[in-house]
């Protein structure tokens, strides 16, 4: 959902909403803002929508912004005169870029009330760009306000962070990204599967609107389903579907990712933790597997799919490990052989 209101960026930074909510209605802005945390949580949006709560003239006594009004309609277009966004040209961002945003700040041109400046990846400013900004945030004008957007908060010179209030932005909770999958339309197996493979609200997002992955989930759901009815081989199943992902490493991760995900919810079965159940609707299948096989066999196959994933990062033939763990798999499930002979 993309944040009109606070309580819509409650949602997913409940932390964050509350103090920059409290420092517009408590009138106790900084001028420089320093948004940090990983990729995928909603960062730049806040910058967005933050910029927008400042410019528009109209917002109510929560702090939210009308959305309706020129000032808002142009932050939403892109095109409003006072809000500025700079992103890194190459690997990074240049002194031009810096003073050409200076330059345009100091235009008569631009309209009355705050000005924002908004840079994305500020970890990519160099050390000539960085002194450049660091003269502006010594003397910001009164009603100009800067937002850094960084992953890398190290990277950054300790006198920019020093001059910056630092807002922490954390990983999006599985359970919302979720939830919001299901109310655009995503079925529940696959926002299952997608919000436990990451946690990037924007890479959930990419991924749920591409049908590769979603023809993935459903062939790791499938060969499970075969492991559970033996006379479907699933060596089979894989050799008919393997062209669409095992010369891509991404996508094999992925697969290896899902498979691993419901081969614990098989062990979960077993162990009887049912309420952390991921794939609920499959949970015919997840009881037949884990009646089938020990404990430590599940365990051990669960050792052997996260194994792969692992060696999948060398060059290594993987079809022919792929077809060898679905060996292992099938032989612990329908007879019952843990993968290794362990010693007592
Ligand atoms: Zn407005």
């Amino acid at each position: 959902m993309t944040t009109k209101r606070w309580e819509d960026l409650a949602i997913y930074q409940p932390q964050v909403a509350r103090i920059l909510k409290n420092s517009v209605t408590g009138k106790r802005l900084a001028h420089a803002y320093l948004f940090e945390g990983p990729i995928g949580t909603k960062r730049f949006e806040t910058a967005m929508f933050f910029a927008k709560v400042l410019l528009c003239r109209t917002r109510d006594e929560e702090g939210n912004p009308c959305g309706e009004c020129h000032h808002c309609k142009r932050v939403d277009a892109g095109t409003h005169p006072n809000l500025f966004v700079v992103r890194r040209e190459g690997e990074q961002i240049k002194k031009k870029q810096m003073k050409d945003l200076i330059h345009e700040f100091s235009r008569e041109s631009l309209e009355e009330g705050p000005r924002i400046y908004v840079i994305d990846e500020a970890h990519r400013l160099n050390q000539e760009s960085s002194n450049t900004l660091l003269k502006t945030m010594e003397e910001p004008g009164a009603d100009i306000y800067q937002v850094l957007v960084t992953d890398q908060i190290n990277s950054l010179l300790k006198t920019i962070v020093s001059r910056a209030q630092v807002i922490h932005f954390k990983p999006i909770e599985t359970s919302k990204i979720k939830e919001d999958l299901i109310s655009k339309g995503v079925d529940d197996l696959d926002a299952s599967a997608i919000a436990s493979y990451t946690n990037n609200y924007d890479e959930a997002a990419t991924i749920a609107s591409d049908a590769k992955y979603k023809s993935l989930i459903s062939f790791v759901r499938e060969l499970f389903e075969r492991f559970a009815i033996p006379k479907k081989s699933p060596i089979i199943l894989f050799r008919e579907s393997k062209e669409g992902f095992i010369s891509d490493s991404t996508l094999t991760d992925f697969v290896l990712s899902i498979a691993a995900l419901f081969q614990k919810d098989v062990l979960g079965a077993k162990l009887g933790h049912t309420d952390q159940r991921l794939f609920v609707s499959e949970s015919a299948i997840l009881e037949k597997l884990a009646q089938s096989a020990s404990q430590q066999t599940i365990e051990d196959g669960l050792d052997e799919i996260l194994s792969l994933k692992q060696r999948l990062k060398y060059n290594i033939n993987a079809t022919f490990a792929f077809e060898k763990l679905l060996m292992t798999l099938e032989r612990g499930y329908y007879h019952d052989v843990p993968s290794r002979t362990r010693s007592v």
